[in-house]
């Protein structure tokens, strides 16, 4: 899964930022980031390609989860993102038009 430089979820633009060492304000580590507040999402950089697509993902479902004030389970949202990336990636799936 190719990972956009920025993406716009509903009507709002993020941008993406790759992140050495990511953590929290407390010190956690972190895969990745997004306040719901800034415009900006933050991914650890990894060299595992699947790992960053589902840390992606999950970022995703917290951002539509916060605009769209859902209140998802932490666990939820890890679910709901590692199933997905499952689809998309054992179905190959790929929604722009071959040119
Ligand atoms: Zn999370």
């Amino acid at each position: 899964m190719k990972i956009p430089k920025s993406i716009t979820i509903n009507g709002v633009r993020i941008r993406i930022q790759w992140v050495k060492n990511l953590r929290s304000s407390t010190g956690q580590v972190l895969q990745g980031q997004h306040s719901g507040i800034d415009d900006e999402m933050s991914l650890a950089i990894t060299d595992h390609e699947d790992r960053a697509a589902m840390v992606f993902l999950h970022e995703i479902i917290h951002a539509i989860d916060g605009d769209l004030n859902l209140k998802m389970k932490e666990k939820d949202v890890r679910q709901l993102a590692a199933c997905l990336h499952g689809v998309i990636v054992t179905n190959n799936l790929d929604f722009r038009s071959k040119k």
